[in-house]
């Protein structure tokens, strides 16, 4: 399920979606917040770019608030679940915690996910006839 070439595995790790060898963010740590979300330029492994506009990831935000909006619904429930007695304050203060401590590696999946729904995975090696706007040199 988490093989190298499949999405989920770029996803989960934040590896390259263009080779999932390469790092994609500048740091490894989600919680290292002076980088937190940053993307390196350029795939260190296969060369290829990660932004072929300027913008490119304005929609990671839909995914962001997405993954925020699933996330909140399964601490809800799982606090409702695992403490039926809890009331609906400390379910609400569960859910904003979670949102917060959280975060960082949302925004992280977020820039990741939406890297691969664009960008297919094509291996380190070039293909021929391969879309030059993704060829950083
Ligand atoms: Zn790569």
């Amino acid at each position: 399920m988490l093989k190298k070439g499949t999405k989920l595995y770029s996803i989960i790790n934040r590896k390259c979606p263009h080779c999932h060898e390469g790092e994609f963010l500048v740091s490894r740590n989600p919680y290292d917040l002076s980088v937190v979300g940053d993307l390196l330029k350029e795939c260190s492994v296969c060369h290829r770019k990660y932004e072929p506009e300027p913008g490119f990831y304005y929609g990671g935000m839909y995914v962001s608030y997405a993954l925020a909006v699933a996330q909140s619904v399964a601490v809800y429930i799982a606090v409702g679940v695992l403490v039926p007695s809890s009331s609906q304050t400390t379910r609400l203060f569960w859910v904003l915690g979670a949102l917060v401590v959280l975060a960082p590696v949302l925004y992280a999946w977020s820039k990741a996910l939406w890297a691969n729904l664009f960008i297919p995975y094509k291996g380190v090696q070039r293909l021929p006839g391969e879309d030059e706007k993704w060829i950083a040199r």
